[in-house]
């Protein structure tokens, strides 16, 4: 009987990732700058399969991602940062994503719950230190949910904030050592909208209410007309962001 030709070993986690991470990701971005977010998903699963992964907060931007990718792959792990501090109005919408897709959103928590976390801090770190808060239940536990993936999806688009702008459509995110990939980069707010109601997209009622844009309910108000579509997040403070998005690493 003839042999089983060898087969070629799998490359180790590591080498996969710094091949990922010293490669010029320019090509594919100029080739996907303007592509529809349905091929920059293709791409990505064609190109990372079961090693790429997704984060929501069930904003409408990660509803229509959801929409796109029960059409291209159901199977892909998606997961959310459960904080502790999201509106039920927010996991509601999970529920009607598994309904609508059979998409199973997995919940990523920190290591304490809000219970526990609070008995430390009498006076919560949501209003004493929103950075180490955020740190503690939003980029710890991103960072062990990407443990062992290639690439991530994110749903931010450019215009949100400046460091949003400044981001390419794939490339190696150094903060949690993995690509990432934004296939909704280029797109507005409008065309996010016209995409829900166009497809019916289950979307966070709370948009009808007032709000553009929900996070954690301690740290999100709802805005004026007028305002920037971010500036109900951490209302009366500089910070803009989680740390999930910046470019800027003492967020971290
Ligand atoms: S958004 Fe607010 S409550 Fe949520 S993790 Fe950040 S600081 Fe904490």
């Amino acid at each position: 009987m003839l042999a089983e030709p060898p087969t070629q070993p799998e490359p180790s986690i590591a080498m996969r990732l710094e091949s990922f991470q010293t490669r010029d990701w320019a090509e594919e971005n100029s080739r996907l700058a303007h592509a529809d977010p349905r091929e920059i998903l293709c791409w990505a699963n064609e190109t990372f399969g079961r090693k790429l992964t997704m984060a929501t907060a069930f904003g409408p931007e990660g509803c229509v991602l959801l929409h796109m990718i029960a059409e291209i792959n159901p199977k892909l792990r998606v997961f959310n940062l459960d904080t502790g501090y999201q509106f039920a109005e927010t996991l509601a919408v999970r529920d009607r994503v598994r309904e609508r897709y059979g998409i199973d959103v997995e919940l990523v928590q920190p290591d304490t719950t809000v219970a526990e976390y609070e008995a430390d801090h009498p006076i919560p770190l949501y209003v004493t230190n929103p950075d180490r808060c955020c740190h503690d239940r939003k980029i710890v536990p991103l960072r062990r949910a990407v443990l062992g993936y290639d690439a991530w999806i994110s749903s931010i688009r450019g215009d949100q904030t400046a460091d949003r702008a400044r981001t390419p459509v794939v490339g190696w995110d150094a903060k949690f050592s993995l690509v990432k990939v934004n296939p909704l980069l280029n797109w507005t707010r409008r065309e996010v909208w016209a995409f829900i109601h166009a497809h019916d997209v289950p979307y966070n009622p709370m948009f009808d209410q007032g709000y553009s844009s929900v996070g954690c309910f301690p740290c999100t108000r709802p805005t004026a007309e007028g305002e920037s579509e971010r500036s109900g997040r951490w209302a009366g403070k500089a910070k803009t962001e989680c740390g999930l998005h910046s470019l800027d690493s003492s967020q971290l």
